[in-house]
């Protein structure tokens, strides 16, 4: 039974904000063995309390174990570990190119911490989604209020009581809450948000930080598409994607949301996830044990809807059980541009099959809709994979996978267009939260070569310029 989240009294919001701008007035956080410190607890704080998180994300996702280890645990740490081990490196001033006319001056940019940042992260990955962004503040010096979704109340509940027990209590705060808690936050004034989420909401948070003037981060989703070569391993393909699509029940901002496939080639595409379904589930109760749950009964509903009313034909599992929160992996063939399942993104354990003529046509059905979060391609010719790269645009590309660009560190994870902007993820997350600072030093002999910009503006002064 998932525990009632205590929200976070409302009246009290404006005061954790003004309590973290004076801890960071102290100036505590210029310090890089600080944040070195405070990255070091965070990732304690996961360690210490594996047990519990994974427990807290079985109660709110139905979470298999292993998926919570292996994507939020462990993840997270490997993260938190990398900067701490790269914060010093990342802070120190850079340097800029050499300059005959200017080296004299010693310019460089300092990274400076932007101040007091907002952090909102979604339900899908409540470890993931709502700390990476955390560990890139800390890591630029940052304070921090951190809002978690509501959707989670467990894992939820769990950073309320063990943050303040880890972190600083001076710097970083969880407030936890709805649409009116965020409400709230969003009237305040903060030197940088970054928000996780659905675009619908993001735009509520780029109006909100216009009015202040604040920059801000938006990681958002999308319906990120995977592009079939004929010619390719398919069976290792529909492996592939029904691993991506069915991690977190399909909750994934990068998960594969549709294929665009040769109609020549659909049915073998089709055999291909039957004989990796029956693989990854060899009973019936497989489909239960190794899946994750949909998070909340107007989710599952919306799913079913959809599962009601596609006019492609379910070739693929299908089943639902709304006591249950579950939704069978599920492929769906001969799905239409305009059918239900291609109007949102899907986030949900539901694969759509559209069938095309050819490669430009996938491209051209791509670049009709709005850039994703992601392009998947599946295929081993050179020539194939060029083609999409260069002729579409998303937040990022991968060949033959899909999900694993969100664990190598150093490659920003960020959206184009609808699917968002800015990133965050190892230096990008230390980036994001950064202000970098140009920084000079002019002497005062150096006038012997700036002299001749005082006025009175003389003939022989006009020469020397
Ligand atoms: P959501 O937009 O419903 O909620 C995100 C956050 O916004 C939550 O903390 C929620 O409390 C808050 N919120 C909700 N309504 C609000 C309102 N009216 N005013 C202010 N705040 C409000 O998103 P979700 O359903 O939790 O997450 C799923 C979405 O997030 C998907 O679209 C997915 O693609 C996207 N996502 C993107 C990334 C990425 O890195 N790009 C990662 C994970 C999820």
């Amino acid at each position: 039974m998932a525990p009632n989240l205590a929200y976070t009294p409302i009246e009290e919001i404006p005061k954790i904000r003004d309590a973290l701008r004076q801890g960071f007035k102290t100036g505590k956080t210029r310090s890089v063995a600080y944040r070195k410190e405070q990255l070091l607890h965070l990732g304690y704080m996961f360690q210490d309390n594996a047990e519990r998180f994974t427990q807290a994300l079985a109660s709110d996702l139905g979470r298999p174990r292993q998926e919570s280890i292996f994507l939020e645990i462990n993840t997270i740490t490997g993260y938190i570990l990398r900067a701490y081990r790269d914060v010093e490196a990342w802070s120190k001033p850079e340097g800029v190119t050499f300059n005959a006319d200017f080296f004299l001056t010693k310019p460089k940019i300092l990274k400076e911490p932007k101040g007091t940042v907002l952090i909102v992260g979604p339900f899908n990955f409540p470890i993931f989604c709502t700390f990476r962004p955390v560990i890139g503040a800390i890591a630029a010096g940052c304070a921090a209020v951190i809002k978690p979704s509501e959707l989670t109340p467990a894992t939820s509940s769990l950073f309320a009581e063990l943050l303040p027990k880890y972190l600083d209590p001076e710097l970083y705060a969880i407030v936890n809450g709805g649409v009116a808690e965020s409400t709230k936050l969003l009237e305040l004034q903060w030197d940088h948000i970054m928000y996780t989420g659905s675009g619908g909401i993001g735009k509520i948070y780029a109006a909100a930080a216009a009015k202040h003037l604040t920059p801000i981060t938006l990681e958002l989703g999308g319906k990120s598409p995977v592009i079939i070569d004929p010619k390719t391993d398919l069976a290792h393909a529909a492996k592939r994607l029904l691993w991506g699509r069915t991690t977190n029940a399909g909750q994934a901002c990068l998960s594969p949301d549709y294929i665009l496939c040769p109609a020549s080639a659909q049915d073998e595409l089709i055999a291909g996830f039957q004989a990796a379904y029956e693989s990854f589930y060899p009973t019936p109760e497989d489909t239960r044990k190794s899946m994750s749950r949909i998070v909340a009964p107007h989710h599952f509903d919306r799913l079913q809807g959809l599962l009601d009313n596609t006019a492609g034909t379910i070739v693929v599992g299908g089943q639902t059980d709304k006591a249950d929160l579950w939704v069978a992996p599920t492929v769906v063939k001969n799905v239409k541009a305009d059918d239900v399942l291609m109007e949102h993104e899907i986030f949900g354990p539901i694969v759509p099959i559209v069938p095309v003529k050819d490669v430009d046509s996938a491209i051209e059905f791509v670049n009709s809709r709005d850039h994703p979060l992601a392009v998947y391609v599946f295929s081993d010719d050179p020539k194939f994979k060029a083609k999409v790269i260069e002729n579409t645009l998303s937040g990022g590309v991968v060949m033959n996978d899909t999900l694993i660009q969100a664990a190598f560190d150093d490659l920003p994870i960020g959206g184009v267009g609808a699917s968002g902007y800015g990133s965050y993820g190892g230096k990008n997350g230390f980036d994001t939260f950064t202000h970098r600072r140009p920084f000079m030093d002019v002497p005062k002999w150096l006038d012997i070569v700036l002299g001749s910009r005082y006025a009175p503006f003389t003939p022989k002064k006009l020469k020397a310029i």
